[in-house]
């Protein structure tokens, strides 16, 4: 594994320009791990040029300071790439990356469509942020890194291992987090940050909590729809949200939160506890881990079919004698 990871650093070595990428509606670690590397980068090698070149970023991640800017395309075909986060090319936010001069794939998820001349694939690690964190340690005679690169690593790190409680967490996530905060990170800062709300989000948070449903066999789930991101003046990505509304129900091993994406499209998110969903998400469109997914629904009737499926498979897992609560 040490033989790719050289192979990446011996690139960085190579290029004067380097653009890095992540995926489109862009979360914690793929923020945190992209803006994160390209500053031990430009840290490192002042004189190379660093670009991140995206089409969209994340409010919620706002606070880290994002950069991102769309790179001329005669810049783009003579620098080497980087796309982080990202499972599938059809997922990269700005496309036009993938005709960089090299492109290398440093991804966490599992391996569907491979991509890029150099690909590195953990899908056993917690987070992106977490391979940067690896990355780092690795040639950290050579790097240099800072309180904020490393903040913006953390926070990937945190945001994608639900604060360190997903069954992703390995001593090894810990042990890097660990090296993340010796460089100085601010916890009561970021943890303000990320987990702050304004007084409107838990009204809203309320009248969702009333909405919730729950299926035969524990499924909890929840329809967010055009007439309720109105009334609450919500954004996608805080209608987004709502899947971690339902987290915490006893009996409930399996979450999913339906967002209408007002193009006649329905975003789902599927989390789980115990069991598996990924196969679920495959079906309808997507896909994702073990234990947290993303779908699309394309009818209220195929959305309905997801339930069904969700329902059906909570139903053989728990009778399958593994342990659940
Ligand atoms: P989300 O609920 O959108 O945060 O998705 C959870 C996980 O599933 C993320 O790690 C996504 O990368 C992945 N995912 C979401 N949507 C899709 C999709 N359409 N195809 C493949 N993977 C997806």
């Amino acid at each position: 594994m040490s033989d790719v990871k050289n192979l990446i650093f011996d690139k960085i070595k190579e290029y004067d320009s380097i653009v890095i990428g992540r995926h489109f509606r862009p979360d914690g670690d793929a923020v945190g791990s992209t803006m994160g590397l390209g500053r031990i980068i430009s840290l490192t090698y002042p004189e190379k040029k660093v670009y991140l070149s995206n089409k969209d970023k994340s409010e919620y991640m706002s606070f880290l300071g994002d950069t991102s800017e769309l790179v001329d395309e005669e810049i783009i075909k003579n620098s080497l790439v980087i796309i982080i986060d990202t499972a599938t090319e059809d997922r990269v936010s700005d496309e036009r990356i993938l005709k960089g001069k090299e492109v290398i794939k440093i991804d966490h998820h599992i391996e569907v469509a491979p991509y890029g001349d150099i690909s590195w694939v953990e899908d056993w690690r917690s987070s992106a942020s977490e391979m940067i964190a690896s990355f780092y340690e690795t040639f950290s005679s050579s790097f240099k890194i800072d309180t904020l690169a490393a903040t913006m690593i953390y926070t990937g790190m945190v945001t994608d291992s639900g604060r360190f409680r997903f069954s992703s967490t390995s001593p090894e996530t810990l042990r890097l987090a660990g090296i993340m905060v010796g460089k100085g990170v601010n916890i009561e800062r970021l943890q303000a940050n990320l987990d702050l709300n304004d007084y409107n989000f838990y009204k809203y948070q309320a009248d969702v909590f009333s909405k919730i449903e729950m299926t035969e066999n524990g499924v909890a789930w929840l329809y967010v729809d055009n007439e309720m991101q109105k009334k609450w003046n919500l954004t996608k990505e805080d209608a987004s949200e709502s899947v971690g509304f339902m987290s915490g129900i006893k009996g409930s091993i399996c979450w999913i939160a339906f967002i209408d994406n007002s193009d006649g499209t329905i975003r789902v998110r599927l989390r789980s506890r115990f069991m598996t969903v990924n196969k679920i998400a495959e079906k309808y469109h997507g896909g994702g881990h073990d234990r947290a997914s993303g779908a699309t629904c394309y009818s209220k009737e195929e959305m309905e079919a997801l339930i069904k499926d969700a329902d059906l498979e909570t139903k053989r897992f728990k009778e399958s004698g593994e342990y659940w609560i």
